[in-house]
């Protein structure tokens, strides 16, 4: 996010005013990295095509090559980002699908490269056992899936940092996993409450390693170009 930006207008429009529009690469990035153009990322995550779900570890895809995690409360709007960064409108209504809800879902991008959507934790009407029983699934998930690189993690940034977040907050730091936080809805917020949030966010997660975090808009592609390139490099680390 470019806070220096004096456009006080929090909305742009993909990659055409996606230049919240930072050609420098975000916190997480691999140094020297070469980062594709806006339209090059486009359409690498444009790739993303559903491929299978899973209920437990045993039924995930093999576990080479790299992925990463989207985590967040139901409803944060984790499946508006998904669709919104590989621009297809219906890629996560797949995990929407009842039955699905509960399920690991994964997308391939090329190369042994995926996108993984993480059951989003219920509502509170979801019976206890049930959470019990997501919170073991994902907990190995995220101890024992090696390709993970990183986990995007979704907040509606008028209510950021709520339990169930700093849960997985406190597992990204055991399994030392980079992560990437999308406030998300940012077009709800006037530019001053949002940057508001943003601070208050950076600052709780200041002394978190590989931690970073920005402003995103699935409705009008606030940070949509920030986030591509996070997790791009971590998906080329290499390159
Ligand atoms: P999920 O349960 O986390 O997958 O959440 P959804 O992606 O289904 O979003 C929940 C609700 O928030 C839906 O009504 C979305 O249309 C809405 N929503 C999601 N992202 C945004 C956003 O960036 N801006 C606005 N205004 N609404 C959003």
């Amino acid at each position: 996010m470019n806070t220096d930006n004096p456009n006080n207008d929090l909305s742009s429009d993909d990659s055409a005013n996606d230049s919240s529009a930072n050609n420098s690469l975000s916190e997480n990035s691999a140094p020297g990295h070469l980062m594709p153009s806006a339209e090059d990322l486009q359409k690498y995550f444009q790739t993303a095509a559903f491929t299978v779900s899973a209920a437990k570890l045993t039924q995930c895809p093999a576990n080479v090559g790299l992925e990463v995690a989207f985590a967040g409360r139901s409803n944060a709007g984790k499946s508006s980002a998904i669709n919104r960064l590989t621009g297809q409108k219906k890629l996560a209504r797949i995990s929407k699908t009842p039955g699905r809800t509960q399920l690991i879902n994964f997308f391939g991008l090329r190369d042994e490269q995926r996108l993984v959507d993480l059951p989003g934790y219920g509502y509170a009407k979801v019976a206890l056992a049930k959470k019990l029983e997501w919170q073991k699934h994902l907990e190995q998930y995220l101890e024992k899936r090696s390709s993970l690189t990183g986990l995007v993690l979704v907040m509606d940034v008028r209510h950021p940092l709520q339990p169930f977040d700093s849960i997985m907050l406190d597992w990204v730091k055991q399994y030392e996993t980079h992560c990437h936080i999308l406030l998300t809805k940012a077009d709800k917020l006037k530019r001053g409450p949002a940057m508001q949030a943003l601070f208050e966010v950076q600052k709780a997660v200041k002394d978190q390693e590989h931690t970073s975090v920005q402003l995103f808009s699935a409705t009008n592609g606030t940070g949509l170009e920030e986030a591509r390139e996070t997790l791009f490099s971590w998906l080329h680390p290499q390159e």
